[in-house]
């Protein structure tokens, strides 16, 4: 997801600080790293992005921001962690998820589908006493890649 990182970065910043942690450097390359990629990225593939960071600090700082609730692992449809900042920072979006080579992309459905999703799963939920307090929804098939 494209996100204003300055904003971000911000917003990040201070909810570590109210945490009485910092934004070091490690961390806040990760998150650039992350708003980068745009969307849900492996350990691998971050490395590949920057190879002179070491495989132990990046898994560190992983930790770090996923227990802070500022990324969260995506489950995909392999079993490679993939990362991205939750949508607190990025908005609310859906993956689109490779069942062929596992990648996964990011997309938007407009507001009136948003609406009309929700609406949907309010009534469902009906029946089972179930408060909706919001969604998740992954769509499965082949990316472009692995089509042709
Ligand atoms: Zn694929
Ligand atoms: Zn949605």
């Amino acid at each position: 997801m494209k996100a204003h990182d300055d904003s971000v970065h911000h917003q990040v910043a201070q909810r570590l600080h109210e945490s009485g942690l910092k934004y070091t450097a490690g961390r806040r390359q990760l998150v650039d790293l992350l708003l980068q990629h745009g969307r849900p990225a492996s350990v691998p593939e971050l490395l590949k992005k920057r190879p002179r960071l070491t495989q132990s600090s990046m898994y560190r700082n992983l930790a770090d921001l996923e227990q802070m609730e500022i990324i969260h692992k995506v489950s995909g449809n392999d079993d490679h962690a993939r990362y991205e900042l939750t949508e607190e920072f990025i908005g609310h979006h859906h993956h689109l998820i490779c069942v062929r080579c596992g990648d996964i992309d990011d997309f938007v459905v407009t507001a009136s589908t948003e609406r009309a999703l929700d609406g949907a799963l309010v009534q469902a939920a009906r029946a089972a006493k179930f408060t909706v307090s919001g969604h998740r929804l992954d769509a499965l098939g082949l990316c472009a890649r692995c089509k042709r």
